[in-house]
């Protein structure tokens, strides 16, 4: 059923014949000014990451300059790290939670299409890159946790495969080992290195020469997290967020300072309004550091916790900021380096 009206009973009605007379003719609509075709700038091809993500960005940057598709092309580049046992934040290697079991969140979006997959709490998976831009692809869901996402990964071939490493369980190991004077664990030696929560994730985004745009985040999440939990790299408008017009943003460190200011879109509405990439992602730490409830902030209201944001415009431009100072990698479409974020507060200790 639909409201419209068919033509037959348009061109009927007194009104619409009315209306039709009053239709300019051809030859004046010609001479009317046409509509100005709005051309973007040509864009400046960028891909920005994360202080692991050299290679990453080298390898989708090479991509996309080859036409490959700016999600494929990211894809490609994190699973360098995914696959590589050595980078302990994402995939394969990456630091597992409270029960010795990795746990893996991801997501993307891909800008031309308008089209988001992401999976959280995924298990046995080398690459939840793979797993996240299938969930975009062929599904009618954005999101898809645990078993679910396990069982969806294999329904597509993926192997099943124990993602600690004999170092990553080691490390396991000794935070077990260490985690407080009431539990149940021996206490192991004082000199031996006590890991502590360490974070890691890769957040990455693209612009193609013709100025089309993706995003993904992938990691472990947290070390020694708790079982289930997931964090805001699984979380489209949180970890990551692309729209085509705009830019794209993402995030890495704590996932739920992150989460309560949906930082990946917000910073994508920020340069909506005008704002510069850098600029962007500062102001949505600041509001991060507002959000923060008093447990997460020092008495000068110096948060205790790590968070980049990462940003690219429509235009090739580029940006990151973070609390404190740190770097983020770099390819401008010539070359890859690593660049100083700009941030928000000096390094006390
Ligand atoms: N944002 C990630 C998470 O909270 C961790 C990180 O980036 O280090 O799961």
């Amino acid at each position: 059923m639909t409201d419209r009206p068919d033509r037959r009973s348009f061109l009927g009605s007194a009104g619409s014949l009315a209306a039709v007379l009053a239709l300019p003719r051809v030859r004046e609509v010609a001479a009317m000014q046409a509509p100005a075709i709005r051309r973007a700038p040509p864009a400046q091809p960028a891909a920005i990451s994360s202080a692991n993500s050299l290679a990453p960005v080298t390898r989708t940057a090479e991509l996309v300059l080859q036409g490959t598709d700016t999600l494929d092309a990211a894809v490609e580049g994190v699973k360098i790290q995914e696959l590589d046992p050595k980078d302990d934040s994402v995939g394969y290697g990456g630091l597992p939670n409270a029960d010795g079991v990795v746990q893996l969140d991801c997501s993307c979006m891909h800008g031309p299409t308008r089209r988001a997959g992401a999976v959280g709490a995924l298990e046995g998976i080398k690459t939840p890159s793979e797993v996240a831009r299938l969930v975009l692809k062929y599904t009618n869901h954005i999101l898809l946790v645990g078993e679910g996402a396990r069982r969806f990964a294999l329904s597509y071939g993926f192997k099943e495969e124990d993602l600690l490493t004999p170092e990553s369980r080691q490390k396991w190991l000794v935070w077990r080992a260490n985690r407080g004077p009431d539990d149940d664990w021996l206490q192991v030696p004082d000199k031996e290195p006590m890991v502590v929560r360490p974070t890691g994730t890769i957040n990455l985004n693209v612009v193609s020469p013709s100025g089309d745009i993706s995003s993904i985040t992938t990691t472990s999440g947290l070390a020694w997290k708790l079982p289930g939990r997931v964090g805001d790299s699984a979380i489209a408008g949180a970890g990551q967020y692309t729209d085509n017009e705009i830019g794209a943003a993402g995030s890495t460190g704590r996932g739920e300072s992150n989460i309560m200011v949906c930082g990946g879109f917000l910073t994508v509405e920020a340069m909506r309004r005008g704002l510069k990439p850098t600029d962007a992602c500062l102001e949505t730490l600041r509001r991060a550091v507002a959000m923060s409830p008093a447990r997460l902030v020092d008495e000068k209201g110096r948060p205790k916790f790590g968070l980049t944001f990462y940003a690219v415009n429509k235009r090739g431009e580029f940006g990151a900021a973070s609390m404190f100072p740190g770097r983020y990698a770099v390819h401008d479409g010539k070359d890859a380096r690593f660049v100083d974020t700009a941030y928000l507060y000096e390094r006390t200790k």
